[in-house]
C-alpha cells in the first residue's frame, strides 16, 4: 500500500493532546488550540518577567531609600537585607576601571567591601572613593 508521506503518525496536539491528522508539520488540531497554547505560554512568560521586574524595581527603590539624598554611602549588608534588598537581582555588572566589580540596578550600583559592608551609589562613580576630600576612604 502507498502511504501518504505527509500523514503524521502518532503525533498529538500540543494543546489538547488529541491525535493529529493531516500534514506532518501540524502541531495543533485547529486555530483555537494554537491560540490557547500560545496564550498559556505567553502568560507564563509574562508572569516570570513581571516577577523579576518587581524585584529589580524593589532593589532600585531600596538603594534610593538607603542613599536618602546622598549620592553614595557605605551600608551594612544587614541593613540592606532588612530593607528588602535581594542581592541576586541586578540588571548588569560593570567592571570599574579601578578594578571593582559593580552590580548595577538600572542606574544605581553596589559592590561588596570587607566585613559585610557594601558601597552603594546612585550612579556609577568616576573614582572609587567615598566621603569628603578630608576623610576619603578608598574602596579598594
Ligand atoms: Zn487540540
Amino acid at each position: 500500500m502507498f502511504t501518504e508521506p505527509s500523514q503524521s503518525v502518532g503525533k498529538s496536539c500540543l494543546h489538547c493532546k488529541d491525535a493529529l491528522r493531516g500534514r506532518s508539520d501540524k502541531k495543533f488540531c485547529n486555530d483555537s488550540c494554537r491560540s490557547a497554547y500560545n496564550n498559556m505560554r505567553y502568560a507564563d512568560y509574562n508572569s516570570h518577567v513581571r516577577k523579576v521586574n518587581q524585584r529589580l524595581r524593589n532593589n532600585h527603590k531600596v538603594l534610593q531609600q538607603l542613599l536618602d539624598d546622598q549620592s553614595e554611602r557605605l551600608v551594612n549588608e544587614s541593613a540592606m537585607i532588612s530593607a528588602g534588598f535581594q542581592f541576586q537581582f541586578y540588571t548588569h555588572v560593570h567592571l570599574h576601571p579601578d578594578g571593582a566589580l559593580f552590580k548595577v540596578v538600572y542606574d544605581s550600583c553596589y559592590t561588596a567591601l570587607e566585613r559585610s559592608m557594601y558601597y552603594i551609589a546612585r550612579r556609577m562613580p568616576e573614582h572609587l572613593t567615598v566621603g569628603s576630600s578630608k576623610s576619603t576612604h578608598p574602596l579598594m
